[in-house]
């Protein structure tokens, strides 16, 4: 029976857990962490790619299920019960480089890209199942209603793009929003964690008030004189911003 406070919709068709796997763009020789392996029909699709797979769960009662699995692999899935949002994916990873791939539970879905995007641990690639309003969010351009802090943080940090559209009825029980998959990669030029921290302090600041020109949005981080320093007007507002800008803003505030 599925769980709906733990986000419990499953994809049980191969064709599409495949694809999804073939998104990932992963295979032999790489580590995939995914989380939320639920009964396990990604987890065969990634598998089947050669990868090897270290899968976080936190509903015990899928235990057996992804223990026959892990038998059935050979040593290539490493099952973890816990939860993921507390988990170490550094020390899972061992120092090497691992991409994440999830059918993530959506109450937790935007706080997971966060820790992945922010925190010490960097995944060498993503490939997310969100609700298509969050993936909206992610790919979001300066002037679509989706913009906002949450475009700015992804595409700061990496390239990242909706790959796949996947309705509701592709899943058991079938959610009430469709759904979409983004694959993300870091940038190279990810901005280190005290930049981002500014980036943040500035982003929350200007969308808070989304509506208000920057002027009277930043106006605790020095306002008009902030937008001059960066030349960006300051009767603009935050929705017209560019990541750049964004960042420019941030570094002029931090200096
Ligand atoms: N991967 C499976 C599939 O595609 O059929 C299940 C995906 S389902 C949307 C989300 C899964 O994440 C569920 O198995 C749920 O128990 C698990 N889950 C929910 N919250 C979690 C958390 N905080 N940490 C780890 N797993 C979680």
């Amino acid at each position: 029976m599925a769980k709906k406070s733990f986000g419990q919709h499953f994809l049980l068709d191969l064709n599409i857990t495949r694809k999804i796997a073939r998104l990932a763009q992963v295979g032999e020789g790489d580590h995939v962490i995914e989380v939320g392996p639920g009964p396990g029909g990604l987890t065969r699709a990634l598998l089947e790619t050669g990868a090897r797979v270290t899968a976080i769960e936190k509903d015990p009662r899928f235990l057996p299920l992804l223990e026959e699995l892990a038998l059935a692999a050979d040593g290539a899935l490493t099952i973890r019960v816990e939860d993921a949002l507390g988990a170490d994916e550094a020390a899972l990873a061992g120092g090497a480089p691992a991409h994440v791939v999830s059918n993530l539970p959506y109450n937790v879905g935007t706080a997971l890209l966060i820790k992945w995007l922010t925190g010490t641990f960097t995944p060498a690639s993503m490939t997310l199942m969100f609700q298509k309003e969050v993936a909206e969010r992610i790919i979001a351009r300066p002037g679509d209603d989706a913009y906002g802090r949450l475009a700015v943080l992804a595409q700061t940090t990496a390239n990242a793009a909706l790959v796949m559209d996947v309705g509701p009825r592709a899943f058991t029980p079938p959610p009430k929003v469709s759904s979409a998959v983004v694959h993300l990669t870091p940038r190279a030029d990810r901005p280190a964690p005290e930049r981002l921290a500014a980036l943040q302090t500035v982003t929350a600041a200007a969308f808070g008030q989304r509506r208000k020109m920057l002027r009277s949005s930043l106006k605790v981080l020095g306002g008009e004189a902030l937008c001059a320093k960066v030349g960006i007007a300051p009767e603009a507002r935050a929705e017209t911003i560019s990541v750049e800008g964004f960042l420019a803003l941030a570094d002029a505030w931090r200096a």
